[in-house]
């Protein structure tokens, strides 16, 4: 019987934010932790000037992307590697680095995708018990073992919102084998405004050749549409991704697209400060009518209930999509992504009517 490779059928298969409620109007959409401002006119300038083009192949390499990338936060361009989201590199760093029986680690409630990934080459998922819904350094490095060949920290973490210093993630990359890759997973790392948060480019550079960071357009840019993602890499882990990923993985579009927001600086900033003052005045809101909220540094909130389903099925009725996150191991919380302010708005609104009843 035709069947695949050992560990696929395991897969769970990744379930995104719905985007539709049936016999709706109107539906708002805060179940993918997409930019709430969208993505910079200059972007959706560049991807409609980019239709003339279409018949032509892309640059495979995203040279003029790569050299702006390295340029806005002082990087080396050669270290750099596109990919068709973040989701792609995480896959193929998995595929280039893992073989059936190895194991990769990542935290309880990590982002999903490490797992599936490393199911699909074969190899075996670890999870390390987190401390206060964040990622324990001791706990990873204790799940460390002769078998494991990657170990993959998002920080800040989808869908907990929570943080871990520079100085542990460090500290992290000092406890672990040299032979063993950590990827630290900075997607949400624009709307950071910590002092103490690092997303990891200055560890990639210290010498150490087992670190990589991955980065994504999806966020704060807003163009999850687009499918754009980078990796920062010593040398021979970019020379590495660039023999496995496909020739023309990041399309025209995605490539000019992305160009284009990057140089749009007060747009990122409005985003962030957007986020910022919304992602505090929702939780504020929440919590002042006794709802949970975990604290966030994201463009996102986790916020517990008693029934995370009714919770869930009320906000639908009122048009409002927000995430389930039982596949994180958090059957109890609901993940709302910081929206607009008449968004938000709707959101706090229609949970004030929901624990009131
Ligand atoms: N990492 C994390 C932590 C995420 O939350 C996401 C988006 N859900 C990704 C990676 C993937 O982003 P993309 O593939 O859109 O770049």
């Amino acid at each position: 019987m035709l069947s695949p490779r050992s560990g696929v059928l395991d897969i769970q298969p990744y379930v995104a934010g719905e985007s539709e409620i049936e016999g709706a109007g109107r539906t708002i959409k805060l179940s993918s932790n997409e930019g709430a401002l969208g993505p910079s006119p200059r972007a959706i300038e560049a991807f409609r000037a980019a239709a003339a083009d279409l018949h032509r192949y892309p640059d495979g390499s995203a040279a003029e992307l790569r050299r702006a990338l390295a340029a806005h936060h002082g990087l080396d361009a050669d270290r750099i590697v596109c990919g068709a989201g973040s989701d792609e590199l995480i896959g193929l760093l998995c595929q280039a680095y893992c073989s059936p029986g190895d194991e990769v680690v990542h935290s309880a409630h990590g982002f999903l995708m490490y797992a599936i990934y490393t199911r699909a080459v074969g190899a075996t998922p670890v999870a390390a018990s987190e401390t206060n819904l964040t990622a324990d350094v001791d706990a990873m490095v204790e799940r460390v073992g002769s078998r494991t060949r990657i170990v993959f920290v998002a920080n800040p973490n989808n869908p907990t919102g929570s943080y871990l210093p520079f100085d542990e993630i460090e500290r992290l990359r000092t406890r672990l084998p040299t032979d063993v890759l950590l990827v630290i997973d900075s997607a949400y790392a624009e709307y950071v405004t910590r002092n103490d948060y690092g997303a990891g480019e200055a560890l990639v550079d210290s010498a150490s050749a087992n670190v990589v960071m991955v980065r994504t357009f999806s966020k704060i840019h807003g163009l999850s549409a687009l499918r754009l993602g980078w990796a920062y890499c010593p040398e021979a882990i970019a020379d590495v991704l660039n023999r496995v990923r496909s020739p023309f993985n990041v399309n025209a579009a995605a490539q000019v697209s992305g160009l284009a927001a990057l140089s749009d600086v007060p747009h990122i900033e409005r985003s962030r400060t957007h986020n910022e003052t919304w992602r505090e005045w929702t939780a504020e809101r929440l919590a002042a009518i006794g709802l949970t909220v975990h604290p966030s540094v994201c463009n996102f909130l986790l916020v517990d209930f008693a029934d995370a389903g009714k919770a869930d099925a009320f906000l639908k009725e009122r048009g409002i999509i927000a995430r389930r996150v039982g596949g994180y191991g958090l059957p109890r919380s609901l993940r709302i992504t910081i929206g607009t302010e008449d968004e938000v708005s709707a959101v706090v609104g229609a949970l004030g009517e929901f624990v009131e009843r």
